[in-house]
């Protein structure tokens, strides 16, 4: 039996495997799916969220975030000033024990608080699932998910990596005490446990952390288990010029000869960033199925330049992430299309349609799940509605150019997750929102204390 009806002025759908925008069309939801998307008017009595001057689209796939860093980072890595090399530094003497400190001192409810902040900020700004990574400790992940109605798929970090330092030449060192296979093992559990397949809210993929941080025999025991599993490997690679000197030091590889050694090439594995691999690895890339997880916004803000048209030129499945610089999916189309734009020097790479088909099927495909990030009959109801009456969005041509090019998580008025409304003009339909907020202001603020006790962050003036 239909139970909802969603209707704007367009609608991107698809024809023949392309998106297409339809003019005047029903989306006809049952249950957690889309029945239909058509020109037939419902009958009269059945519910129809309609909006007058709307966009519908399918809701974005964010393919890489860490959700639980949103709050924490907030305002930390920005405009920072560090001595060269900065990113691994950033990266590995702030980013990650911030993080490591938060699995260790939140408690469980400062944790929960903070996770949902993330999943509302995500919400809000178009995402409708997630590949997350996070510490094994912090499976509430799943709990918050499930109450404000966001899907994911979530990979919880493993590590050979116990404690880093920094080197002589800035870049950390580590020491490679963990046992990489314990955690291997929980993750494993945790898919026995939690997984729940294409029917629900909720999968689990397996998340080595990086390839500096995990030795090549534990990459290879991820994969295989990822394989065996049916699930997704995803990994942070080739995020800077000091992780591929380190590859080629201790093994004599360059990334892409490194990935097939450590078994990270193929149509199940999502290789977060690749923006340090040449143009030459990036074809190996695209030649083995392998996807990336594109988030230029996370990498220019650093002064890096990781353009999403840049690895859909090699060829590769690229879809979109917002990693843990802010959730907003639109402000990551618009940085990454403007990089692009910039990278080529010509406007034509980076379009607007491109880059949310990037952030919709491209996203969907590299998880494996046709399934999302389209609106057709079969697929779940994972959509937006875009109120396109606003100022800055009137008058209408080409409605995706102006949502990329002018628009912003505010002009959001619907978000519907597995059939059912969870945001309604900016309004969270599922949990207190400003209790949420409250929470996590003061679980962050432990964190920057005690951060700032054992010198992680510098001491607030
Ligand atoms: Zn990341």
């Amino acid at each position: 039996m239909t139970t909802r009806v969603v209707s704007g002025k367009y609608t991107l759908g698809t024809r023949d495997g392309a998106q297409v925008l339809l003019q005047d069309h029903y989306v006809y939801v049952d249950g957690p799916n889309i029945e239909a998307v058509t020109r037939d008017a419902p009958a009269p009595g059945q519910e129809v969220i309609r909006c007058e001057h709307g966009l519908v689209t399918p809701g974005f796939v964010n393919l890489h975030a860490h959700c639980i860093r949103g709050g924490l980072f907030r305002g930390i890595p920005d405009d920072l000033e560090m001595d060269p090399p900065w990113v691994p530094k950033l990266v590995y003497t702030i980013l990650l024990p911030l993080t490591a400190l938060a699995a260790k001192e939140l408690s469980a409810e400062e944790l929960r608080a903070v996770t949902a902040l993330g999943m509302i900020d995500l919400l809000k700004g178009g995402t409708t699932t997630v590949l997350d990574m996070w510490h094994h400790g912090q499976e509430v992940f799943f709990d918050v998910a499930r109450q404000i109605g966001l899907r994911t798929v979530g990979a919880p970090f493993i590590m050979s990596a116990s404690n880093s330092r920094l080197g002589p030449d800035g870049y950390p060192m580590w020491d490679f005490g963990n046992d990489g296979l314990a955690q291997l093992a929980k993750s494993i559990a945790l898919f026995e446990a939690r997984d729940q397949g294409t029917d629900g809210l909720a999968q689990v993929g397996i998340g080595p952390h990086a390839t500096d941080t995990c030795l090549p025999e534990l990459l290879r025991e991820c994969r295989k288990s990822a394989d065996d599993l049916g699930c997704i490997l995803t990994t942070h690679f080739a995020q800077t010029p000091e992780e591929l000197a380190l590859l080629r030091r201790r093994y004599g590889m360059g990334a892409a000869e490194y990935a097939r050694h450590a078994g990270l090439l193929g149509r199940n594995v999502i290789l977060a960033h690749a923006g340090c691999a040449t143009d030459a690895e990036l074809k190996v890339l695209a030649d083995t199925g392998t996807h990336v997880a594109n988030c230029a916004l996370s990498f220019a803000r650093e002064g890096v330049n990781f353009p999403y048209a840049r690895f859909a030129e090699a060829g590769i499945n690229t879809g979109l992430g917002t990693d843990s610089h802010g959730m907003d999916f639109i402000g990551e189309m618009r940085t990454t299309g403007l990089l692009s734009k910039n990278y080529f020097g010509r406007a034509h790479f980076g379009t607007a349609h491109q880059l949310v088909r990037a952030g919709t099927m491209n996203g969907a495909d590299a998880l494996g799940r046709p399934d999302l990030g389209r609106l057709e009959a079969g697929a779940k109801a994972d959509l937006l509605v875009f109120d396109l009456f606003k100022p800055h969005l009137q008058p209408v041509r080409d409605p995706i150019k102006n949502i990329v090019w002018k628009g912003h998580a505010g002009d959001i008025a619907l978000v519907m997750v597995h059939g059912e409304p969870v945001v309604r003009d900016g309004v969270l339909l599922k949990a207190n929102e400003a209790s949420i907020m409250r929470q996590a202001a003061i679980a962050a603020q432990k964190i920057w204390s005690i951060a700032e006790q054992r010198q992680i962050l510098p001491a607030q003036r």
